[in-house]
């Protein structure tokens, strides 16, 4: 039996968290003299919430605007984005938790009893309690050793590390292994890693945006995704 592994990214794949990050987001750059719009995180979505500081104290800097970082050391300015991180992450989990996304318990349960697939969560978010919480949401399916987030990796997605990393440790071929990503740059680094890329679109982009980013295939929701698998993969 050959074994296959589908390596899921989590907000807004396999949680919809995506509208209470981009609201926390939104709200807490705002305090800090920056701008980041709801649009703005969905196409930067994916990235670590360090790396999307960073650019936007260099994008306002590179206008000639003043910023909070301005005269910092490095290492200054790698606290303060931190603790701005910080209070981001504290806003969004005061928001309560997200529930998944439409039909995701279904497809992972199909998934999951196939019995010969490896199901991954491959996240550029580094939230401590990630494990619990996908066990909760979704009772065995998942493993901690089956987990590549923030913590993992130097370089997020779009660089391809975050799947090449799972796809390591997975043990596999390449062609035995998926990405199911919704966003553009979760979608560049399944296929700069050169992985077969499903792009489901769950959110305000165009199946456009997501084509253009190179997904192999895009569509409109989960139960869709659900079953196109049934009638694609492998049976035992
Ligand atoms: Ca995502």
């Amino acid at each position: 039996m050959s074994r296959q592994a589908f390596f899921f990214d989590m907000d807004g794949t396999i949680f919809d968290s995506m509208p209470n990050h981009a609201l926390a987001w939104e709200q807490v750059v705002s305090q800090h003299g920056l701008t980041f719009t709801r649009q703005d995180c969905f196409r930067q979505e994916g990235r670590t919430g360090i790396d999307v500081l960073e650019q936007l104290f260099l994008q306002k800097q590179a206008k000639g605007e003043p910023t909070e970082i301005d005269g910092l050391s490095p290492q200054q300015t790698m606290e303060h984005i931190k603790n701005i991180y910080a209070e981001k992450s504290r806003l969004f989990h005061s928001m309560g938790d997200t529930m998944p996304i439409n039909g995701v318990t279904e497809l992972l349960t199909f998934l999951h009893n196939k019995g010969n697939i490896d199901i991954w969560i491959v996240t550029g978010s580094a939230q401590q309690t990630l494990f619990d919480k996908l066990n909760t949401f979704f009772p065995n399916i998942f493993a901690p050793e089956r987990m590549v987030t923030a913590n993992d990796v130097i370089h997020g997605k779009p660089k391809p590390e975050p799947y090449l990393k799972a796809w390591e440790r997975s043990g596999l071929d390449k062609k035995q292994c998926f990405v199911v990503e919704n966003a553009p740059l979760g979608i560049m680094s399944g296929k700069a890693a050169g992985l077969y890329t499903y792009a489901v679109n769950t959110g305000p982009l165009t199946d456009n945006d997501l084509r253009q980013a190179g997904a192999d295939m895009v569509v409109p929701d989960m139960t869709t995704l659900l079953h196109i698998l049934e009638q694609t993969l492998i049976p035992l």
